[in-house]
């Protein structure tokens, strides 16, 4: 009742003070979420270089307890970040034989699933390489129509680059490759009360 006096003698509405994609409402649910996904992989011989879902040719592989699709990671923390759910490490621990040498596109199609099941699809993802070795334009097409057929959206929707560190970053010259995502989803409907299909009670670690 005092707030409705005070709106009224301001001469505000009160969807100035409550906007209502501003997340104070009850009700409020955007119709839009980013997210932001990163990880990095230490490169070994002896492993497979997989990004994106494509075997890349190289000497050197990622390491790591799945595939170590280090780009697959990136994205798959960007949409679960997008709706706030738990992260790649919480949601697929690196303990057991269950994600042992598993295809990474099996929990980038787990989290697109969840993703769904919120009430959001995928606008569009963009993502950044950091690697200096093996030069990766020449693999952009078959990367990006993997990931688009994984997540069964328009080869339109993928954004990709890689970038050189030109030996600046020591720590990734040669050594290793990093991998960043951004992603918006667009709400497909409102999202029901309920539990939520992702597995909270989880232990938290880092995939690798
Ligand atoms: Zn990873």
């Amino acid at each position: 009742m005092l707030l409705a006096l005070t709106v009224r003698r301001d001469g505000l509405q009160s969807s100035h003070l409550n906007p209502p994609h501003s997340g104070g409402g009850r009700r409020s649910q955007p119709k839009y979420r980013t997210g932001i996904g990163f990880d990095a992989h230490e490169l070994a011989s002896g492993r497979r270089l997989l990004l994106g879902g494509v075997r890349i040719p190289s000497r050197l592989g990622l390491l790591g307890h799945s595939d170590a699709d280090v780009l697959l990671h990136a994205m798959t923390d960007a949409l679960l970040g997008a709706v706030a759910l738990p992260d790649i490490g919480t949601l697929f621990p690196d303990t057991g034989a269950k994600w042992k040498d598993a295809p990474s596109g099996l929990m980038l199609k787990d989290a697109y699933q969840q993703v769904r099941a919120e009430g959001f699809r995928l606008v569009n993802v963009d993502c950044v390489l950091v690697c200096d070795r093996p030069k990766l334009q020449p693999h952009y097409l078959a990367i990006r129509t993997s990931i688009a057929r994984m997540l069964q959206v328009p080869l339109d929707r993928i954004g990709l680059k890689a970038k050189t560190t030109e030996g600046t970053l020591l720590a990734l010259r040669r050594k290793s490759i990093a991998a960043m995502a951004v992603v918006l989803l667009a709400r497909t409907r409102s999202r029901k009360p309920g539990v939520r299909t992702s597995n909270l009670g989880a232990r938290r670690s880092e995939l690798r």
